[in-house]
């Protein structure tokens, strides 16, 4: 019956970690894996993530029951906020008369957490008395989440996204990033003006599965140029050109930052620029969020790009992925949230994000999102957190520095500068396909043949194998 099946092609990410497994040369190297590893060249699982695992495994009321649709609450509300960040400008009307008439209670949470929390009752309770304790319970929960953000207005962020369909970002828990991307892709097939086209612009080149996610929702995908292969860097007038042509009211997909394959973001001031081109031609902003704090090892400053973008006041989409920045790759803990004009449309979007999911997967799977949760609502295991990453950040940007220099000491002819100018998990090298192959076959060094390497799969050790490697194919 099923003999007229075809092959399909592998996958040629996940092909590459294949063929480096099958290969029993003892100098092999999987510059493919596009997931952190340590200098030992071994998966990494963060102190603050066992932890969280060891106190969700002790609690005696833990269970395996279904969640919502919409998943995990309160993993909802702490991931939009790391997102988003403590600025909200759409809650600063009329704020300052309730904080003042709200300051005393926050107060009584004590321990700084009234200075979080202060924020939030200003937000959420600006309409009036009445279920003020609830309030301030729910945001002392929150609240307790906030290390540094939190300080600077995290909570406010969260009364106005937060639970209960008190804000205007709808949020919903996805299977990670891939998950945020598909459900997204196909809410806004489904919920789109039906005068906006079904259209998305995607960067070229962008991380594969981008294309088949939109086309599966019904998108015609086009791509706005992003990479220059004689610079390796930013096709800026390029994109802006690509951008200023696009049809009024398209999907504009935008990497947060890191952007994979090319380890190439824009300025601040080429964001300001972009976002400008979409306001002019009413874009809706779909933002890729996989490497948050994975790139600079700072989560605000990765951030920047997306915040700039909601502090505009403009309508967006975020797909957000823990797989990177918490290691949590097979637990698919991810969010996908709807930044609206008003609380009411993003109640009725929430609304339709579970009509999506629910003939999908039903509802999402607890425990990542159970892990993400914790980490980032204590603030003990959310400090430690942040410390790892960073470590994990630098020890990547430590490898572009290795690399760098190794390729400088062998005189590798042309400039490498852009090794250490790229940015998060990938390096985009410029290699041809033939050169990959000989990498790969000569070599042993298992990569993609558009010549991504990443920088995470590397060593201190390994770093000049791998620039000897280089010069060779360079040369020859
Ligand atoms: N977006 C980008 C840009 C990515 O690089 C990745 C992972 N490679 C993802 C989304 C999705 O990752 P996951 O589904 O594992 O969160």
């Amino acid at each position: 019956n099923w003999a007229h099946v075809e092959m399909a092609p592998p996958d040629p990410i996940i092909g590459v970690t294949e063929a480096w497994r099958a290969d029993p040369d003892p100098r092999k190297l999987n510059l493919g894996v596009g997931a952190y590893r340590t200098e030992e060249g071994k998966p990494l699982v963060l102190a603050c993530v066992r932890e969280a695992e060891a106190q969700l495994m002790a609690d005696p009321n833990s269970n395996h029951e279904y969640l919502p649709i919409a998943g995990n609450a309160e993993f909802c509300r702490l991931a939009r906020t790391l997102a988003l960040g403590g600025d909200c400008p759409a809650l600063q009307g009329g704020r300052v008369a309730t904080v003042q008439a709200l300051s005393g209670e926050g107060a009584g949470g004590g321990n700084g957490g009234g200075r979080r929390g202060e924020g939030v009752c200003m937000a959420r309770t600006g309409g009036g008395g009445e279920g003020r304790v609830a309030t301030v319970q729910a945001l002392s929960i929150e609240g307790a989440g906030g290390v540094e953000g939190g300080r600077r207005g995290e909570g406010v962020c969260m009364a106005r996204t937060g639970g209960g369909g008190e804000g205007r970002v709808a949020t919903v828990q996805a299977l990670s990033g891939t998950g945020a991307l598909r459900v997204g892709a196909e809410f806004l097939a489904a919920h789109l003006p039906s005068t906006a086209p079904r259209v998305v612009y995607l960067p070229s080149p962008t991380w594969g599965n981008h294309k088949t996610i939109f086309a599966k929702a019904g998108f015609q995908v086009r791509e706005y140029r992003y990479f220059d292969a004689a610079t390796r860097g930013l096709a800026f007038d390029g994109m802006c050109a690509d951008l200023a042509s696009a049809p009024r009211g398209a999907v504009l997909l935008l990497h947060a930052c890191a952007h994979n394959p090319t380890g190439v973001d824009p300025s601040p001031q080429q964001w300001a620029r972009i976002l400008a081109l979409a306001q002019e031609k009413a874009l809706l902003p779909f933002f890729d969020s996989a490497y948050q704090g994975f790139a600079s090892g700072d989560l605000d400053a990765d951030a920047a790009s997306l915040r700039l973008f909601v502090r505009s006041g403009l309508e967006l989409v975020l797909a957000q992925s823990f797989a990177k920045n918490m290691g949590l790759y097979g637990e698919r803990a991810g969010a996908l949230s709807v930044v609206c004009k008003c609380k009411d449309t993003a109640g009725r979007v929430e609304s339709q994000l579970k009509m999506v999911i629910r003939p999908m997967y039903s509802n999402p799977p607890m425990h990542g999102a159970a892990i993400a949760a914790k980490v980032l609502g204590d603030a003990r295991l959310r400090e430690m957190w942040r410390v790892e990453l960073k470590g994990m950040a630098e020890r990547i940007i430590s490898m572009r520095r290795a690399l760098y220099d190794a390729l400088y000491e062998r005189n590798v002819p042309g400039d490498w500068s852009f090794v250490l100018k790229q940015i998060g998990m990938f390096s985009y090298t410029g290699l041809s396909r033939v050169q990959c192959q000989k990498l790969v076959n000569k070599w042993h060094i298992h990569l993609t043949l558009d010549g991504r390497i990443s920088m995470a799969g590397l060593s201190a050790q390994k770093a000049p194998y791998l620039a000897d490697a280089i010069a060779d194919v360079v040369a020859n």
